[in-house]
């Protein structure tokens, strides 16, 4: 990173062609290309993390990963939602309001592997009175084939290990695949990292979209902690197999939880014209999006991102992100 990026506000994007408005927008600073290659945005990435009012704030970096099309991007949009509100209790706004921000649609086409980073840090005063930097980050897997398994791999990987909260977005179920490839991606970011006696990484939230059975647990972070704690427990009866992905899993996370989401409605899951507004969406889902919002992202609970038991700035987030990627480009 050359010094010209740093003194620059980070809501200025206007030596960029296609951006003029200088308004916060979503930034790809991470693809996988077709022939399976990485390429860092460097610079894109300089801009947002050295960005003069935030590069010596210790940093909060919240990350959502998962497979394509289960509303990661959706959530993601309702999180800005509340990042830009300031915390206030009517951050869901308008019930007539499209929603914006990351991109998110219907349809089944591809969209690019990678990691894409909201442009605007976000500046948040603890209550312990200390304030610290917030940024966040919309990731995409493919998980269909085992060229893509790997690509998809190295992503999630690479955002476990620079957020301090990955959240796991998976469809109606944590089934043993999921698990496996948690182990999987856990297992290439482990690699990558400084043998310690800590545990790799920080918090590992299981997000369960579209959960139909909240008679046997109910909605939410104590259902889903509940449900959690049957699927990855580990029994002497138990296939050698799955008892090894539940250790595993165990010891890669400081935190584990688990939070089981509503469906969202027809609307949302099939209308092509549905823009995200709330009047369409299911008064449960919004119900519990609010718990999950407010669960994740309230000012005391985000946790400032740490690697080896110190915690990190943003201007250290970034060297640890170029070192970590250039050990995937080998
Ligand atoms: P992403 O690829 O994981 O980022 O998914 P998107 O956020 O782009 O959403 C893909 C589609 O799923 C859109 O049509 C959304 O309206 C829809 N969607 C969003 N949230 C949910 C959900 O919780 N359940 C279901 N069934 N669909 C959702
Ligand atoms: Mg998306």
């Amino acid at each position: 990173c050359s010094g010209s990026f740093v003194d620059k506000n980070v809501y200025d994007w206007s030596s960029e062609e296609e951006e003029t408005d200088g308004r916060a927008r979503p930034v790809q600073v991470l693809v996988v290309k077709d022939d399976h290659t990485f390429e860092l945005d460097e610079a894109a990435l300089c801009k947002i993390l050295l960005a003069e009012e935030v590069r010596d704030r210790e940093v909060v970096a919240i990350s959502v990963a998962g497979a394509f099309r289960k509303g990661k991007s959706f959530l993601m949009d309702f999180m800005l939602r509340y990042m830009y509100s300031q915390a206030s209790d009517t951050w869901l706004g308008d019930p007539n309001e499209p929603l914006t921000g990351f991109s998110w649609r219907g349809g089944s086409e591809r969209e690019t592997t990678g990691i894409q980073i909201w442009s605007e840090v976000f500046l948040v005063d603890k209550p312990d009175g200390s304030k610290v930097a917030v940024l966040l980050m919309d990731t995409q897997g493919t998980f269909d084939s085992q060229s893509t398994l790997r690509d998809s791999a190295t992503v999630f990987a690479l955002s476990t290990m620079i957020s301090s909260m990955q959240v796991y977005n998976i469809s109606q179920n944590v089934q043993e695949d999921d698990l496996q490839h948690l182990q999987l991606f856990t297992e290439y970011g482990r690699l990558a990292m400084e043998e310690t006696f800590l545990k790799p990484f920080q918090s590992m939230i299981f997000l369960v979209r579209d959960w139909s059975f909240p008679y046997e647990f109910p909605y939410g972070q104590e259902g889903g902690m509940k449900f959690l704690e049957k699927r990855l427990k580990i029994s002497e009866n138990q296939h050698e197999e799955l008892q090894n992905v539940r250790k595993h899993i165990h010891s890669c996370f400081t935190n584990i939880s688990c939070f089981l989401m509503p469906h969202p409605g027809l609307k949302v899951a099939t209308n092509p014209h549905f823009d995200g507004r709330l009047k369409e969406i299911d008064q449960e889902f919004i119900n519990n999006l609010q718990v999950l919002v407010l669960w994740l992202l309230r000012p005391k609970n985000l946790d400032v991102k740490e690697i080896n038991g110190s915690k990190i700035t943003c201007r250290g987030l970034l060297e640890y992100f170029k070192a970590y990627i250039k050990i995937y480009q080998g």
